[in-house]
């Protein structure tokens, strides 16, 4: 069964083909908009939505041909349907339904945050559920119960910024450009991480707040003391600390033994050395997508649409970006 799936939720226009049988991934293309929004320090979504428009019908031919099959070989559609920016959805599930309603396909609407989490099975096909998933994304820093590719509990959400969206703001008043978090990354090999000690919000909830860390970086480079590589490696290893507070008062509700990474800045390498490190000799195994994986692409959703479509869920053509099931954010 070969699935196509459809990625255009944010600044990335991105389709995957996948072969379900043999379990891989045939073809895979990524378009970054990343030059596109640069200028204006973030994404503009009206700027996404048009670019999605322009790449998706020659990503869609460039795809087959790499992958040397025709349209009729696809089996199933799967198309990013929520949560992120509405015009750019709009666009991916437009494509998606006009192609499957075309070629007489099933079409099925994924959730991105699914989508991210399952993704690291792609590449570990020994990795089952029950696992926990930590998303640390752009937009998303939850931490989810994954019980089966179908059913996500949620246990624990930021209740202000998202993890991503701190790097990108801290970057951005460093005058870095966007997105943030690899020049952060960069810079901060250079510096100390214990020079400042910046708090943990929140010490006795599962729920994440970044607002204040975000407001008391921003401060300290206002006031010009530091050095930028000690504030950049201080501000990465707060967070740092601030995951692994949150996930061992979930692990320690759960037996749990394996966890999942994803997201944007789980292709941040200092995390991930951190994190595989501090829980080595507990028993527990973290689990990172590819760094090429670990941010928007159209892999994570065929992969997705195919572990849906083994429960059958499939999205109707009068059905619209949001009407996503399951509805796990
Ligand atoms: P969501 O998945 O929540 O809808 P999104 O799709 O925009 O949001 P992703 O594309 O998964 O998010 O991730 C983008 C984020 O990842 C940006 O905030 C970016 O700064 C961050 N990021 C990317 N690489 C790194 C890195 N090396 N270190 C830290 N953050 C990083
Ligand atoms: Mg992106
Ligand atoms: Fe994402």
């Amino acid at each position: 069964m070969i699935v196509l799936g459809i990625e255009t939720s944010c600044d990335e226009t991105s389709m995957a083909l996948y072969d379900a049988n043999k379990q891989k991934v045939l073809a895979s293309i990524i378009s970054s908009q990343v030059d596109l929004h640069r200028n204006f320090g973030g994404v503009v979504p009206e700027i996404a939505s048009r670019n999605h428009l322009i790449k998706l019908e020659d990503i869609y031919y460039q795809i087959l041909k790499e992958a040397n099959l025709t349209p009729k070989q696809i089996d199933l559609v799967g198309v990013t349907n929520a949560p992120g920016l509405i015009g750019s959805l709009f666009v991916g599930v437009a494509f998606a339904k006009g192609l499957a309603y075309g070629l007489k396909k099933p079409l099925i609407g994924v959730n991105h945050l699914a989508a991210h989490t399952l993704s690291t099975e792609i590449e570990h096909p020994n990795l089952k559920p029950p696992y926990l998933s930590l998303i640390i994304s752009g937009g998303h820093t939850h931490i989810y119960y994954v019980d089966s590719a179908y059913n996500f509990t949620l246990l624990s959400h930021t209740i202000d910024d998202a993890v991503g969206e701190c790097f990108d703001k801290v970057a951005k008043k460093l005058g870095l450009p966007y997105p943030g978090g690899p020049e952060i990354e960069k810079i901060a090999q250079d510096g100390d991480e214990k020079a400042i000690e910046f708090p943990i919000a929140l010490k006795n909830s599962k729920n994440f707040s970044f607002s204040g860390i975000k407001t008391a970086v921003l401060n300290c480079i206002e006031e010009n003391k530091y050095k930028v590589e000690d504030l950049a490696a201080s501000f990465q290893y707060t967070i740092f600390r601030n995951l692994i507070h949150k996930l061992n008062l979930v692990i320690k509700e759960l037996n749990i033994k394996n966890v999942v990474v994803t997201g944007g800045v789980s292709a941040n390498g200092y995390l991930r050395e951190k994190l595989t490190d501090y829980y080595k000799k507990s028993g527990i195994t973290i689990y990172f997508p590819s760094k090429r994986l670990s941010t928007d692409n159209g892999d994570m959703i065929a992969y997705t649409a195919y572990k849906f479509y083994t429960k059958r869920v499939f999205m109707g053509l009068r059905e619209t970006a949001y009407d996503v099931k399951p509805d796990i954010d």
